[in-house]
């Protein structure tokens, strides 16, 4: 199957759905081990996201992507706006040209994805980020030869499952150092709920 311009905008409308939903839920894990706002930035930066997706036609993937990532990076202040803005931004560029999404396309896209946040937040895996769960994804698109929604749901799940017996050394919860461990990475949970929607989006 492939992603057309139509499904990229449904994604973010999902997107939008399942943080909102949780936006609660996001705060209270950014208030263990951050400064309790994720669920605030999130919230704002993905309702602007389909505010602007909503007020325009759109061509091409590739500029839905863009318009979502330069949305994230404005809207959003804290860490998390300009990572979440690198990853629709390197997405964007890498399916640039293609009029539809495969699933080669969209695993090359995640690639990139995980390049460009690791050296934005310089960051690697193991470090309790969403960098956790883009790099695991990446992988299991490599793996993957179809979108299988069920199949990215679980990995997702499982990525976000495993930060929380995670120490942080990046961002705001690394000065929380052993106390981090236990919870699960703000950021991994939306990102989490970004594939899931991405896994309702392929479901249709
Ligand atoms: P802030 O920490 O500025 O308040 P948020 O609370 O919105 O921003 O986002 C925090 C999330 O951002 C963390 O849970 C983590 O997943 C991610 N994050 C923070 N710093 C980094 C980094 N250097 N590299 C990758 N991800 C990071
Ligand atoms: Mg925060
Ligand atoms: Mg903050």
């Amino acid at each position: 199957m492939e992603l057309h311009v139509q499904d990229m905008i449904n994604w973010f409308d999902k997107i939008n759905e399942k943080v909102q939903a949780n936006k609660e839920y996001l705060t209270s894990l950014d208030q263990a081990i951050g400064d309790g706002d994720h669920g605030i930035n999130m919230a704002r930066g993905f309702q602007e996201t389909v505010n602007k997706l909503s007020a325009q036609d759109y061509a091409n993937a590739a500029d839905v992507l863009k318009d979502a990532a330069m949305t994230l990076m404005s809207k959003v202040g804290g860490a998390s706006g300009p990572l979440f803005g690198t990853i629709f931004l390197k997405m964007s560029m890498a399916v640039k040209g293609n009029d539809m999404i495969d699933h080669e396309t969209f695993s090359r896209g995640l690639e990139e994805a995980v390049n460009g946040v690791k050296q934005r937040g310089k960051a690697s895996e193991g470090e309790k980020t969403l960098v956790d769960v883009w790099s695991r994804m990446a992988v299991h698109f490599q793996q993957e030869t179809d979108f299988d929604a069920e199949k990215v749901t679980e990995a997702a799940k499982n990525a976000m499952e495993e930060t929380k017996d995670m120490m942080a050394t990046k961002g705001r919860a690394a000065y929380f150092k052993e106390r981090s461990i236990g919870h699960i990475d703000p950021g991994s949970a939306s990102s989490y709920y970004i594939f899931d929607a991405l896994a309702n989006t392929i479901e249709g």
